[in-house]
């Protein structure tokens, strides 16, 4: 669908109003053109934003479940009913293929909204009774207040989604804020729940982190602060959250690791890895980068990866089959670059598939296979962010585990084997948030999605979320008996 404007206007308290501050220009990825700009929050305008959510919150929190549930089936409903044109902005925005934003996210964003709409409707909890003679306790769950959700730039309206969702079906208010580099979708929607949801309850504010995300996070109303984002922004986060004694929910950075047994089925293997290794050009925090092969497969499975990820069709939004598509930014795709530069330079390493920059315009980098890494090399230690993926021998499955865990990440893992006893004894000594079995990359709006170690902690979409943004409390009451 041709985009015929551009969304660049703020939600606050349920109005849509110009931003007040800096004008930010908005990128097409595959080009490098400017499609438009959109003029950040001002601290005035902030300011309202907050004022809105905090009025708000005591009518939405006092809601009954149904009646926010209902609120959220029609978001389900909007997002659906302007799938095409959240699909196109979104596409447009961040370089990804058109079907993958039309196929793939919006449906699993709708199904976002339609599962914390019935899940709130269904909490489960500890038993009233007495516990003390003569004593009723019970347990309630409840809304926090304010809750500031900071998004990134890989998955905006998705990112969104596993925010408000929670956070609004249990009562919270919120004030939102997506990248300054892919507000589109964000603002879009914002329009939409203008007509959807009492003012207040969800307002949007754009900007970059230091001018906008960082106050918004330090106004004393804001409750709790969400953040999708680098390991870097989640400790400045925590920083400033440490001072006024806020609820944080982190997802950071992963570097997940993919263990491939001598015994597993290579053809899945190299499916999935080009499958998931390369989907969003790579800029993905579950992206199957880390590969460790079983002496006996590695050749070969260098060998077919490499030859797989070559025909990798990488191309702009809306070409025919294209299956991949830029980096974000310019800065990005060199930052992408410069660690396959560096793991080229190293005796034992092989490029066996892309290694660099490709087309005229736009912010492309071809899908690429590091052959031969070793554990301490940087490109195997560290999140490069794109569509890059290590691969490195290991003796047994023992040292595929010790491997696997030296690592600072602990997002998502996979264990390929045919052996699923194994694959459950590997699985539950990882150190990751999820791990998957003869697959990767797999979420469910049921299950939970989050980290250990610096990929962070909290959890996103399931009932955990519904926890992580409300608290328990105990009410006790004495009987006159
Ligand atoms: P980023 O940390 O640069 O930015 C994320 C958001 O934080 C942006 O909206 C940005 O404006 C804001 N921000 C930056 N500094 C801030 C500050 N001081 N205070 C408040 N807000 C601030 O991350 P990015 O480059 O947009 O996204 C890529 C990163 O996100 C990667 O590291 C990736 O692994 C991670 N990520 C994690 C998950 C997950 O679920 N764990 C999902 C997607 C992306």
């Amino acid at each position: 669908m041709a985009i015929q404007r551009f969304p660049t206007q703020l939600l606050i308290n349920g109005t849509c109003v110009t931003g007040e501050g800096r004008a930010e220009p908005v990128l097409n990825p595959a080009t490098g053109d400017v499609l438009c700009e959109v003029r950040e929050a001002s601290a005035d305008q902030l300011r309202q934003a907050v004022d809105a959510a905090h009025a708000a919150f005591p009518g939405w929190a006092g809601l009954t479940p149904k009646d926010r549930s209902a609120y959220l089936l029609k978001i389900a409903d909007a997002i659906e009913a302007n799938g095409d044109e959240f699909a196109s902005l979104e596409s447009l925005n961040c370089g990804k293929p058109l079907a993958a934003a039309r196929n793939d996210e919006i449906p699993a964003i709708a199904d976002v909204y339609r599962f914390f709409a019935g899940a709130i409707r269904n909490m489960m909890g500890a038993l009233a009774g007495e516990y003390l003679p003569g004593h009723t306790s019970m347990i309630r769950r409840d809304a926090l207040g304010v809750v500031a959700s900071i998004a990134p730039w890989n998955y905006p309206l998705m990112m969104a989604a596993w925010k408000l969702g929670p956070a609004i079906a249990m009562g919270n208010t919120v004030v939102l804020k997506p990248s300054e580099m892919t507000p589109l979708t964000t603002l879009r929607f914002g329009e939409l729940l203008a007509k959807i949801l009492p003012p207040g309850v969800v307002n949007i504010v754009c900007g970059r982190g230091d001018s906008v995300g960082a106050p918004l996070i330090r106004d004393p109303r804001i409750r709790m602060a969400s953040l999708t984002g680098d390991v870097s922004t989640g400790s400045k986060i925590m920083e400033a959250a440490a001072r006024g004694i806020k609820r944080t929910h982190l997802e950071l950075g992963g570097k997940a690791p993919v263990i491939v047994l001598d015994d597993a089925d290579i053809a899945s293997v190299v499916e999935g890895i080009r499958t998931f290794g390369y989907y969003n050009a790579g800029q993905d925090c579950t992206a199957a980068c880390r590969i460790y092969a079983g002496e006996k497969i590695y050749e070969r499975l260098v060998a077919d990866l490499s030859s797989a990820v070559s025909s990798i069709k990488t191309g702009t939004q809306q070409e025919p089959g294209v299956e991949m598509g830029p980096l974000i930014s310019a800065r990005q795709r060199d930052r992408v670059a410069s660690f396959v530069d560096r793991a080229s330079q190293l005796p034992h390493v092989e490029i066996t598939a892309g290694g660099s920059t490709s087309g005229t315009k736009g912010f492309f980098y071809k899908p690429t296979v590091v052959a031969g890494a070793l554990q301490d090399d940087e490109i195997v230690r560290s999140e490069v962010f794109g569509p890059v993926v290590s691969v490195t021998r290991i003796k047994d499955a023992e040292q595929a585990i010790a491997f696997a865990n030296d690592s600072e990440y602990g997002l998502a893992s996979s264990v390929w084997t045919k052996d699923v006893g194994l694959a459950m004894n590997i699985a539950s000594r990882l150190q990751y948030g999820c791990t998957w079995v003869n697959t990767h990359f797999m979420l469910v709006s049921e299950m939970p999605h989050g980290g250990v170690k610096h990929s962070g902690y909290g959890k996103d979409m399931s009932v955990y979320a519904l926890e992580d943004y409300s608290c328990a409390r105990h009410i006790m009451v004495k009987h006159n008996a």
